[in-house]
């Protein structure tokens, strides 16, 4: 570890960051249930690059999904450094960088497309076929690559909680899949699945002024999905959820749109059964590789159902979701229930793993400098 070198005069620019931290704590995946936290070289910022202090890093369902499997398709193979939703203070700024100073609170998504694919030019930078994916966030300090520096990097004004800025990247993802589904003020629509993305579904259809039926499991969520905006919840333990669920819909018709978020066959199979005539059926939770579903032909055919699946964000998302929670219409503090240290990250995924249910933990906020307040 360098010296107290700090605080000295007149040292450049190289000198001070270096003589601060050449090492810092980062939590690395090495494979199956194997998060380590270990010191490594503090990221300094290339051509076109930031660095930021880590000023919270919040979890997530996909961060769970990849401990779980210990690899992820879109990822690099481990060891990869972990956590990829966080908000920070940028410490360094690299060449060439103009939009971002020394001391700005930025949020930086984790990915950002080329805009110049197949897939960009038709308007879906979701699917780009050079996404550059960015990972790191629960470390003291992660390095912004440029081209997220150039297209998804925000500026937070002040008054907004970093921790609540983090959100940005979730809630981009679902801003996309409500705005695929086309559905409009007044629908109804059905959100299955009350974990973090199902909540924030119900959150931002019912700002969108849609009727939100909540499809949960335990008793507790009952309670969070009404939080959340459900104006109705059918439990599952229910004798039979569709037909529970097609009751509240006007005329039992069905709802014009429904969100599947649990990624289990069975869900899926119901979204179909609860979505009306001429609805959209968006399938949000991805199951494993290989899971099938079986799905009546007749019913999709005659009732003229759209069939769907939303994956991942595009600049413009990550644009409506950072305002929806700047602007507080999204309450981001109920959607983070838990507090922790960077040294605690690895336990923490310990016990995700060993959740089995009756814990409303929706996000635990990660602080890598200590809790603020
Ligand atoms: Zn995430
Ligand atoms: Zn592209």
């Amino acid at each position: 570890m360098p010296d107290q070198g700090t605080g000295t005069l007149n040292l450049s620019q190289d000198e001070k960051i270096e003589g601060m931290a050449s090492e810092m704590t980062a939590a690395v995946l090495y494979g199956r249930e194997d998060l380590r936290l270990e010191r490594v070289e503090t990221p300094r910022a290339g051509a076109g690059e930031l660095v930021l202090r880590v000023g919270a890093a919040l979890t997530c369902g996909t961060d769970l999904k990849v401990y779980r499997r210990g690899y992820h398709a879109m990822m690099l193979t481990p060891p990869i450094p972990f956590g990829h939703e966080m908000a920070g203070v940028v410490t360094e700024v690299g060449e060439d960088v103009t939009g971002f100073r020394e001391g700005d609170r930025v949020v930086a998504l984790n990915s950002a497309p080329c805009d110049e694919c197949f897939f960009c030019r038709r308007g879906q930078q979701n699917l780009c076929e050079d996404l550059i994916f960015n990972n790191g966030a629960y470390a003291e300090y992660i390095r912004i690559p440029a081209r997220i520096v150039e297209k998804n990097t925000l500026l937070i004004p002040d008054g907004v909680p970093l921790e609540h800025a983090a959100l940005t990247e979730p809630l981009a993802c679902v801003v996309r899949g409500l705005e695929e589904t086309g559905a409009a003020p007044g629908d109804t629509m059905v959100v299955i699945g009350a974990g973090p993305i199902g909540l924030m579904f119900m959150h931002v259809a019912e700002l969108a002024g849609m009727e939100v039926i909540a499809v949960v499991k335990r008793d507790d969520q009952v309670e969070t999905a009404k939080l959340f905006g459900a104006a109705q919840v059918v439990q599952t333990t229910v004798e039979d959820v569709v037909a529970a669920t097609r009751a509240l819909t006007p005329g039992c018709r069905g709802a014009d749109a429904v969100i599947e978020a649990v990624a289990t066959p069975a869900t899926w199979e119901w979204a179909v059964d609860m979505v009306r005539k001429g609805g959209i059926v968006n399938f949000f939770g991805g199951p494993p590789s290989g899971t099938t579903v079986a799905l009546d032909t007749n019913r999709l055919h005659y009732g003229d159902i759209t069939l769907k699946a939303s994956f991942h964000h595009t600049p413009s998302t990550c644009r409506t979701a950072f305002e929806l929670i700047v602007s507080g219409r999204f309450r981001a503090a109920e959607a983070i229930t838990g507090r922790a240290r960077l040294d605690e990250v690895p336990e923490i995924f310990r016990q995700m793993l060993r959740r089995t249910g009756g814990s409303r933990e929706i996000k635990t906020a990660v602080f890598p400098e200590g809790a603020p307040r």
